[in-house]
């Protein structure tokens, strides 16, 4: 892969742009989105994708919760560091998703911890696929559908949707292009391959929600759902403990010679936690062979989370797990978490973030490699400079984005 030829400065000025226009278009007070329901026309409101009474409060501390954050940063090559940063309870989890109206499908999940029908996990499922879609498809709403790779952009209208001007960066037509051809390929095309595939699971759930007769029925601690009319598989899980981390990833699987979408929403409560993966259902013998492996033990549940956290960064956790994090192992971790390339989601991360939880869990079970778990937590680790890293992702980032042919 070629090397941004714009010194760094330059680069990041440019950076700057795409990242500020995306904001704003992801941003809550953008009038402009419309209810994402099937042939709605209305104005979205702010819709939580995680219930704020129920949930978000519940791993609240005054009113915040933490995330990581990208953030500019001209000390790094790259131009960009993630650090953790604070959130209000507004904005947890909140997304330009439906109108008034359509919000009220929600209504029972906003106030009931326990799951009384299948429609419900299924209204969950779809709440998430929205969430990750209304964020994955802002690149493509704002800059057109791969009109890079078409060459169809011009630098002038580039110009014009970055507000970029002269006084701001001296930068060559040429350069901006090939610079933003660079982008373009590894994130946005990235983007284009999964909101494609988030368009179809939400198509496929918003058909069988609509066509299917539900009946209420206590959902208890498990449900598989794997049905013949529906595109969609869901596996859910109810813990008894709660895992203070409001979660809403989706990650990008290479299975066998396709590429799939793994969506993964967690939502905590006072006392539980549910778990939700959400995919297609042309991989679910794959799939629910591995949730079964990891399902059947509280540690390995954990261990699959904090790998999902360290790859997408769509979560809010509650601030004392990282305030109380020793400050050596939170520096390493908001290093690690930009080099996707370097880690698996179906393989432990080996640093803990959920320390209090896992000695109780470690403690509660047999069976298990209790020295590699306390490791996680004791073991002084070593990292690769940092430039050799960034060297790496770039020469790999192709291969976790694959490029159109
Ligand atoms: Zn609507």
């Amino acid at each position: 892969m070629k090397k941004y030829t714009l010194n760094p400065k330059e680069a990041l000025i440019l950076d700057n742009q795409i990242e500020k226009q995306l904001s704003s278009y992801r941003s809550r007070k953008n009038k402009k989105h419309k209810c994402m329901y099937k042939g709605c026309n209305k104005s979205a409101v702010n819709s939580h994708t995680i219930s704020k009474k129920i949930s978000l409060t519940s791993i609240s501390e005054n009113g915040h919760l933490k995330q990581f954050k990208s953030k500019r940063d001209y000390q790094k090559q790259n131009g960009k560091s993630l650090s953790n940063d604070t959130v209000g309870l507004n904005d947890a989890t909140t997304f330009k998703g439906f109108c008034q109206n359509h919000e009220d499908l929600f209504k029972n999940l906003d106030n009931n911890t326990t799951r009384s029908s299948l429609e419900e996990i299924l209204l969950q499922s779809y709440r998430s696929v929205c969430f990750s879609l209304f964020n994955t498809k802002s690149t493509d709403i704002y800059f057109g559908n791969n009109n890079i790779i078409d060459n169809s952009l011009t630098v002038n209208k580039l110009k014009e949707l970055l507000e970029l001007d002269k006084e701001q960066i001296e930068i060559s037509d040429n350069k901006l292009m090939e610079l933003y051809n660079e982008i373009n390929k590894n994130q946005f095309h990235g983007f284009d391959i999964e909101s494609k595939l988030l368009e179809s699971y939400k198509s496929s759930l918003e058909d069988y929600i609509n066509s299917y007769n539900f009946n209420a029925f206590e959902i208890g601690d498990e449900y598989n759902f794997c049905e013949e009319n529906c595109q969609i598989g869901v596996l859910y899980k109810k813990l008894n403990n709660q895992i203070p981390v409001a979660l809403l990833n989706h990650h990008l699987l290479k299975i066998g010679e396709q590429y799939t979408l793994l969506l993964i929403t967690v939502i905590p409560y006072v006392d539980s936690t549910e778990i939700y993966w959400i995919f297609d259902k042309n991989f679910y013998k794959h799939l629910s062979k591995r949730w079964n492996t990891i399902t059947d033990k509280l540690i390995n549940i954990l261990n699959m989370l904090e790998s999902s956290m360290m790859l997408c960064e769509n979560w809010y956790v509650k601030p004392a797990i990282i305030n109380d994090m020793p400050k050596e192992r939170l520096e390493i971790i908001e290093e690690d978490i930009y080099f996707i390339n370097e880690r698996d989601l179906f393989a432990d991360y080996d640093l803990s973030i959920f320390d209090n939880l896992r000695l109780i869990f470690i403690e509660n079970e047999i069976n298990i490699d209790s020295v590699s778990e306390m490791n996680k937590i004791n073991k002084i680790v070593q990292r690769k400079d940092y430039n050799y890293r960034l060297n790496e992702f770039n020469n790999q980032i192709s291969d976790i984005f694959p490029l159109k042919n």
